[in-house]
């Protein structure tokens, strides 16, 4: 065992478990997914141990629907392989196996161990207190305390079915205490800077407390997501934004100071408000978001990061046209591509996703044209009905304006005869603000873009 020294978060002693059996408690295989069932069975069948653990166990307990199951295993990844013909390995900071049952997958961890030394035979690396590599095995019950929350430490024990518990899960679980296994908070936020983010994610999704000692140190550490690569931090925000909470999970990261660091252009535009409607913009869009999650509707990160990044990029925009006198297309062009320049280095959104988030914002301007031919070409457009909604959000915040939002409703509504008669109307319309014309027109008029 290796010496201990005063700041050491886990308790070397090996503490016996609680184990719960069958009888007394709810976690039955009538809620576990067939094929995370079969994984389990396999693995006992093969001689190893196999328990279900973290979020399934997590969400059972809590009555909740699990997303996905995880399993840990005393059986190495290649070993796991052996057992499964449909497994693939993957993963360089932690080797995992994962068992492919269509498009089912069953995440399959060999238990780790060493979570109190700082380096074992270079299978667990530290820098500056993070982990960069965590490959040494180890025991369930070591396996046990390098996991984040104590809530995410309960073990399903396929060999009978009891409830094993090294870390008090179960009673933060039934108290509503979100807790970091361990007497050192600070110490597992700067081993994994990522867990600030997940405390923040399982607060809002279960509706817990986090514990004040877990707590405190959220105000502090912010800058160590400066280290998390960028598109971890895509991947972890997406499962923040996207757990129909993402109202609550906006506040809390505004709360502890960790949005600031995610999205910096934003938190600038939105601390220095002059009017209430970017707040009211992303707590709207958010707040959509979620009752569209709830309802079971389909929710892009396109439309979610246009959310989040648009005040910056409005500003922007409204700064190249009002003082540049810059058409609106290059304009919205510019800002968006300044915007995701900074944003990009991190958070790093893919292309996939960022590319359609650019099109909701250029789309933005040429829906204030409503006149010719334009508007046919608009409802064809591919992102038309997500930049149609954005420009709803923006109505109801108050930034654009409710009689274009209504038009645009009509108009999708309208027969042909009352389209045309629109039209007329809608040339009517101007287009917005073009003042201080400084350069010569570079472009002709931007319907197109
Ligand atoms: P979800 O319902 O979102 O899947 P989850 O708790 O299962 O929640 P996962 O990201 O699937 O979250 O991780 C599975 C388990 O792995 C967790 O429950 C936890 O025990 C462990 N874990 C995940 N991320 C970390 C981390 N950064 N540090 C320590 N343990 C972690
Ligand atoms: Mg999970």
């Amino acid at each position: 065992m290796p010496d201990q020294d005063n700041t050491s978060p886990i308790p070397t002693t090996a503490l016996a478990p609680l184990i719960v059996p069958r009888p007394d408690h709810q976690v039955s295989r009538a809620n576990i997914s067939e094929n995370a069932l079969k994984v389990l069975y396999r693995l006992k069948q093969a001689g190893f141990q196999a328990h279900l653990v973290g979020g399934g166990v997590r969400d059972l307990l809590l009555g909740h629907e699990p997303k996905d199951f995880d399993v840990a295993t005393d059986a190495r990844p290649e070993q796991v392989r052996e057992v499964f013909r449909n497994c693939r390995l993957i993963g360089r900071r932690f080797r995992l196996a994962h068992v492919h049952f269509g498009r089912e997958i069953v995440e399959v961890a060999t238990f780790r161990g060493g979570a109190l030394e700082d380096d074992v035979d270079g299978d667990r690396c530290l820098e500056n207190g993070r982990i960069v590599r965590d490959n040494a095995y180890g025991t369930i019950e070591e396996d046990a305390l390098r996991r984040d929350f104590t809530i995410n430490a309960l073990y399903y024990n396929i060999a009978d079915f009891s409830l094993i518990d090294y870390a008090g899960g179960l009673a933060d679980l039934r108290a509503g205490n979100l807790r970091l296994i361990g007497d050192d908070p600070e110490r597992r936020y700067r081993e994994d800077p990522v867990r600030m983010l997940r405390a923040v994610r399982f607060a809002c999704k279960l509706g817990f407390r986090v514990d004040p000692a877990c707590e405190r140190p959220l105000f502090e550490l912010a800058g160590l997501l400066r280290d998390i690569p960028a598109a971890r931090l895509f991947d972890e925000l997406l499962k923040l934004f996207l757990a129909g909470t993402g109202l609550s999970a906006f506040e809390k990261l505004r709360h502890y100071g960790l949005f600031e660091y995610l999205f910096p252009a934003t938190e600038a535009a939105l601390a220095r408000e002059e009017q209430a409607f970017p707040l009211t913009f992303v707590a709207r869009g958010l707040e959509n978001t979620d009752r569209r999650i709830q309802e079971g509707k389909p929710v892009t990160p396109a439309f979610l990061f246009a959310i989040l990044l648009w005040e910056p990029v409005r500003r922007r925009f409204q700064a190249l046209v009002d003082e540049e006198g810059m058409g609106a297309t290059e304009a919205m062009y510019l800002a968006s591509g300044e915007v995701c320049a900074t944003q990009q280095p991190l958070v790093s959104i893919p292309k996939r996703f960022g590319l359609p988030m650019r099109e909701i914002w250029s789309l933005q301007p040429r829906l204030e044209q409503c006149d010719g031919k334009r508007p046919y070409r608009l409802l064809s457009h591919p992102r038309f009905r997500a930049a149609y909604d954005f420009l709803l959000l923006r109505a109801e915040a108050g930034e654009a304006d409710p009689q274009l939002a209504a038009w645009w409703t009509r108009f999708q509504q309208a027969d042909g005869e009352e389209r045309a008669q629109m039209l007329e109307g809608g040339a009517k319309r101007r287009r917005p603000r073009r003042r201080r014309r400084k350069r010569p027109a570079a472009a002709p008029d931007d319907g197109g873009g």
